[in-house]
């Protein structure tokens, strides 16, 4: 059930997760007078420094998302792995969007290759893997290099691994654990970029700017605006990301990442993969839009009409990985840089402790 009312302000969103996406989508609420109750079995969220409810409670225990489902106006997420079977269990009782079913499409690397395949939009040639067997014989076609990913619960890398020249089947069976996976042919791709699209519950949908994203050790390093991409890539670059969010009925934000190939001149995209929320390669929207990608989602899934996604300015987001954060004097003293942090206590290699975005006067 999804119903039309504008919530006003005052009203209360549930948020499920509590990491610091969940955290600046709080903030965004909060800057248009609503309240958040963050839902996570973590009582160490990020999250829950800055709202006015709270949970700490496993996603299967029924009792307690019922007294979540009964005391919020609206449910969201802020990460993909919520299990299914939650989100359902809570939209008896209240709106959950974006809707179970766009969660589950994208929580299975499987399913949104297949969404993508149905609308006619490119992805890198794959095929489903479920043994050794079927491994082979996928190699047999798509030869190596090539990657075989997890269905689920991949995220910055894991779950996935190369095969390279030489490298066997067995061996990187084993590398992930024997889950259900597909392979993937290798896409030499000239750079990465990513649409960020929001759709209303009217279905009115609005993209941002292209966005060009650096990955170090399979974590997003940097997103430049704008992307190095000629005009017509980066429409057709948009017209793909509202196509998905058209398909999948959504409400909220939703980020498409996509890689380009450039072949004899010219530039074609692939979609690599889709996420239901809002997303690292947004976080420049905070200091470069009008309205940044965390305002955009509240309005969306509130029912209100959508904010201008305009870019006003050029920006570089870096991300501060582990001990980068560290460096906080220095960045909160840099002109043009804009410091978010995210309050986890605790530093560890690998692990997202905040943001800069380095904001310079629109050039493109
Ligand atoms: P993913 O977990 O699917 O987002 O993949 C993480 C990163 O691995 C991507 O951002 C790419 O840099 C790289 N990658 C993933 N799939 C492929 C592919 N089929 N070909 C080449 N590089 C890939």
């Amino acid at each position: 059930m999804t119903s039309s009312k504008m919530l006003p302000p005052g009203s209360t969103i549930g948020i499920l997760g509590g990491g610091q996406l969940g955290r600046m989508l709080a903030t965004a609420a909060a800057e248009l007078g609503f309240r958040c109750h963050v839902y996570c079995p973590d009582g160490e969220s990020p999250a829950f420094d800055v709202v006015a409810a709270r949970t700490t409670a496993a996603y299967e225990n029924q009792s307690a998302l019922a007294a979540f489902a009964g005391s919020v106006d609206v449910v969201t997420y802020e990460f993909e792995n919520v299990p299914a079977d939650t989100a359902a269990f809570l939209g008896e009782q209240v709106d959950v969007l974006p809707n179970p079913h766009a969660l589950a499409v994208s929580q299975d690397r499987l399913s949104e290759k297949e969404l993508m395949q149905s609308l006619g939009i490119p992805v890198a040639p794959f095929a489903q893997v479920d043994d050794v067997a079927s491994l082979e014989a996928a190699l047999e076609t798509l030869g190596r290099p090539s990657i075989l990913k997890t269905r689920r619960f991949g995220y910055d890398g894991k779950g996935q691994v190369a095969i390279r020249a030489g490298e066997d089947a067995s061996t990187a069976w084993e590398a992930i654990a024997g889950r259900p996976a597909v392979l993937e042919g290798f896409v030499t791709f000239a750079r990465e970029v990513s649409a960020l699209v929001v759709r209303g519950r009217n279905g009115e949908t609005a993209v941002y700017d292209i966005v060009e994203n650096v990955h170090r050790n399979h974590i997003l390093a940097t997103s430049t605006v704008p992307a190095q991409l000629s005009a017509a890539t980066s429409d057709a670059a948009r017209e793909i990301a509202a196509r998905v969010a058209s398909a999948l009925d959504y409400v909220g934000l939703l980020a498409v990442e996509m890689f380009v190939v450039e072949e004899n001149g010219a530039e074609r995209l692939i979609v690599n993969e889709i996420a239901p929320r809002v997303h690292n390669s947004g976080h420049w929207t905070q200091d470069g839009c009008i309205v940044s990608q965390f305002e955009n989602h509240i309005r969306a899934i509130a029912g209100w009409p959508l904010g201008s996604t305009e870019r006003h300015s050029n920006a570089v987001m870096t991300n501060l990985i582990g001990a980068e954060a560290d460096d906080w004097a220095a960045l909160a003293a840099e002109p043009g840089a804009r410091l978010h942090l995210y309050g986890k206590a605790e530093s560890r290699p690998g692990r997202k402790m905040g943001h800069v975005n380095r904001i310079s006067p629109k050039v493109g």
